[in-house]
């Protein structure tokens, strides 16, 4: 199922793709999982990931996916390192505040996984620049902060047909959504529409720290299930958790007839 949606080539392997002694040691408790195995390690060592933002989401969501074996990690922030970021953008620490986010994210995850091969962009780049840049990775995390990227990626990754694992987090509040694009998947405008005018962020509303960890890790988790096939991605649902409660709902996200980008192409097909 997989091989469809990341593309025939994303499970052919080469020599590089092979483990070393020290990789196989390195990752053998998830190796020996009966959905991973020796196959699925190479998929993650195959995988090109891009993340946008290097805030809360993208400090957690980076680092199980640096840790568990992803070969080459795209970062993309624009923004430096603050004295208030630290209390829940966990890579970044006193000493690097004024640097790069990318920069200080590239240093703790090389510390974390020296295999990983990690790549910086500190630039905001538009629609042609972001677009080369997803036709290249195997799968994109969202991890920004306000909705008019978050619309940008959803509507370049549906043109590539790049799945999109999208998080959020504000207050005690947290959402993922999975989209891999298949035929009658809904896409994340099919969910923003219908909030159009609201985009609240933590500077005006706060974040309690571990809300950004538990989404982030179920980024990562995502994004390990859709890239090595470990089991069906979780599409068509919209994720919410209530930190308030300590509880998961999950509610299906149905496409929107009124949708911009998903069913514009379905307008064209009919035609
Ligand atoms: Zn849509």
């Amino acid at each position: 199922m997989n091989k469809n949606i990341l593309g025939k080539s994303a499970f052919e392997k080469s020599d590089v793709d092979l483990l070393s002694n020290e990789e196989e040691l390195r990752y053998n408790r998830q190796i020996i999982l009966k959905n991973m195995d020796f196959d699925g390690q190479e998929a993650l060592k195959k995988s090109h990931v891009l993340i946008l933002g290097l805030g809360g989401l993208g400090c957690t969501a980076t680092q199980y996916l640096a840790a568990s074996g992803i070969g080459s990690l795209t970062l993309v922030d624009d923004d430096h390192v603050e004295l208030s970021n630290l209390h829940r953008q966990i890579l970044h620490n006193d000493a690097r505040i004024g640097t790069l986010k990318v920069t200080s994210a590239k240093t703790a995850l090389h510390a974390l996984n020296p295999h990983v091969n990690i790549k910086t962009i500190s630039t905001r780049l538009d629609d042609p620049a972001l677009a080369l840049l997803i036709k290249e990775h195997t799968l994109v995390l969202d991890c920004s902060d306000n909705l008019n990227t978050r619309n940008q990626l959803n509507r370049l990754c549906y043109q590539e047909k790049t799945p999109l694992v999208s998080g959020a987090a504000i207050r005690l509040e947290g959402q993922v959504c999975v989209f891999t694009y298949q035929e009658d998947e809904p896409c994340y405008q099919c969910l923003s529409q219908r909030f159009k005018e609201q985009n609240l962020t933590c500077v005006e509303s706060g974040i309690l720290p571990p809300l950004v960890g538990i989404i982030g890790a179920i980024q990562a988790l995502e994004a390990i299930k859709i890239l090595t096939s470990f089991s069906a991605p979780s599409t068509g649902k919209l994720m919410i958790f209530d930190g308030m409660e300590s509880q998961w709902n999950t509610f299906l996200l149905p496409k929107n007839k009124e949708c911009e980008i998903c069913q514009k192409k379905d307008i064209n097909k009919q035609e």
